[in-house]
């Protein structure tokens, strides 16, 4: 309202229903400009003018490359692009028809806060009522927009991305977060500078909103048994979080770099990477732990060690949540990614107490959606992300009450470790996530043409085996005569391609499946670079 009086007071000319795209002040055009994609840093132009770059806005959120100054790559983004992004996402949560009530929150980086600020600017700019609750985990700001009966959210966070990178995960229709539709429809926004500014919007800070969503993201779970817990952070986000919530479920917590450090001095708080997950090996193994959970930088993720030092994948931890929830939810309905093991679908607990289980596309917004529309118990990304519906969740993914759901699982099972729980699911042997570097303009044209080499050996043999199916649903996703199978696909949010094989035969074929066939099929692709690890 006191926007309008200002621009009144000026004679601002406004257009019909409050748009005021095309304003006036004493003359000047009052507008956002169209943003572009070629400015350089440490320039006029880039100081004045917003820079967004195209390939920020992925499937379904928005990583950025930010600071260049020092580095050899270009930022993709500046502080005007920001706000043109966030008169965007304002124009678009108008055209969805939403109550334009967004909470904003940001993750511990140093360039965090000033990039919030920006998209404030922005979405208020476009007649939004901004709720900041402040340092947030991504889950956090999902929880607020129940709390404070908000429909959208955008949260800046680069998730475990090195620093330097920053991004917004977003949505309009919680718990659920943007989709193929909507983030290809705010890159048309921005990126033609089709924003419809309008007046009314206001930013307000929310106090208080850390220590309540940590008391009722654990509220559900307290332990009876005495149980050790190692709680890694990675000085990222979570350490200002994690540690409290386990403990206020009754767990005794050992913390493994919970202080909050912004340069990330030990590695980027990311619980698939080998690196954090022998650091937590290593605490399991020095404390005598039972279990040691590890969070991502914005929380939204956890990655488990078991009692022996071994790490578990969250699509076999989901599978052992999934045999201990059936028995309470009789027939319930668990929905996991094309890169999850293929013991769901011959388990037997599952079987007797009437699961069913739905395979479906990688990406957390897509799993998200799948369970939410299939009105799933639950959905395990095998990346780490858990959904849990009512009774257990909100829907939406939550480092923290998935590691409730999993010390919920030990006290139900007093005499059982971690190691013990897992000894029970059949035997596969699943390689980690391997990810050679491809472009992101290339990446998709590199899948296509592997899904139809793939595509083509339907039928034919791979290292003696029949291959029986091929799974396009998201890259390719082949099964061979015994079980076991293969997966290529693009990355979501990095200009990398991915890749997971798993046998049901042993370690050796594992490294076989993948030395043997798809590094040297891919390796064919002049375009596919250097893994980031490799088994
Ligand atoms: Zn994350």
């Amino acid at each position: 309202m006191r926007l309008c009086r200002a621009l009144e007071r000026h004679h601002l000319a406004l257009r019909p229903r409050t748009v005021l795209n095309t304003g006036e002040l004493k003359g000047l055009t009052i507008m956002m400009p169209k943003p572009r994609t070629d400015i350089l840093e440490n320039t006029l132009e880039f100081e004045t003018l917003p820079l967004v770059k195209p390939t920020g806005f992925r499937e379904y959120d928005a990583r950025w490359w930010f600071n260049g100054i020092g580095h050899e790559k270009p930022a993709e983004l500046n502080l005007e692009g920001v706000k043109a992004l966030g008169l965007g996402m304002a124009t678009l949560f108008h055209e969805l028809g939403v109550e334009p009530k967004v909470v904003t929150g940001h993750d511990f980086r140093s360039i965090s806060a000033g990039i919030k600020n920006a998209l404030i600017l922005g979405l208020v700019q476009g007649g939004c009522e901004v709720l900041d609750v402040g340092l947030a985990l991504s889950p956090m700001v999902y929880w607020s927009q129940f709390e404070l009966d908000a429909p959208c959210c955008a949260m800046v966070t680069a998730s475990h991305n090195e620093n330097g990178w920053t991004g917004v995960k977003m949505g309009a229709d919680k718990p659920l977060t943007f989709g193929p539709e909507e983030m290809g429809r705010l890159k048309e926004i921005v990126l033609s500078g089709a924003f419809e500014p309008r007046a009314g919007g206001g930013h307000f800070h929310v106090d208080g909103m850390l220590d309540k969503y940590v008391e009722e993201a654990s509220k559900g779970v307290r332990i009876k048994r005495k149980l050790k817990v190692v709680c890694a952070c990675g000085n990222g986000t979570a350490g200002a979080f994690a540690p409290q919530a386990l403990r206020a479920m009754g767990a005794e917590v050992i913390e493994m770099d919970c202080n909050l450090d912004n340069t990330f001095p030990k590695y980027n708080p990311n619980p698939e990477d080998t690196e954090m997950l022998h650091a937590m090996a290593a605490a399991v193994e020095e404390h005598g732990a039972d279990v040691a959970l590890g969070f991502d930088g914005d929380g939204d993720r956890c990655g488990v060690v078991d009692n022996t030092g071994e790490e578990i994948f969250a699509d076999k931890i989901g599978l052992m949540l999934a045999r201990d929830l059936s028995k309470n939810y009789e027939n319930a309905t668990f929905v996991v990614d094309v890169k999850s093991t293929g013991l769901y679908k011959t388990d037997p607990v599952l079987k007797e107490n009437g699961a069913t289980v739905d395979y479906y596309k990688t990406g957390h917004s897509y799993i998200k959606r799948r369970t939410n529309e299939l009105g799933a118990l639950a959905g395990f990304e095998k990346s780490g992300h858990f959904f849990f519906q009512p009774p257990i969740g909100l829907g939406y993914d939550d480092g923290i009450v998935a590691a409730g759901a999993i010390l919920a699982m030990l006290d139900r099972n007093p005499d059982k470790t971690m190691a013990d729980l897992k000894g029970e699911l059949g035997v596969a042997f699943t390689s980690l996530t391997m990810s050679p570097h491809c472009d992101d303009e290339i990446k998709y044209s590199v899948i296509d043409k592997m899904v139809a080499e793939y595509e083509a050996l339907n039928g034919m043999e791979i290292l003696g085996r029949k291959v029986v199916d091929v799974n396009t649903v998201n890259g390719a996703r082949v099964t061979l005569e015994d079980g076991s199978w293969v997966l290529v696909r693009a990355s979501s949010n990095k200009p990398e391609l991915v890749v997971v094989v798993e046998s049901m035969a042993s370690e050796d074929d594992m490294r076989d499946l993948f030395h043997k066939e798809v590094k040297p099929r891919l390796g064919k692709h002049a375009e596919v670079g250097a893994y980031n690890q490799e088994i």
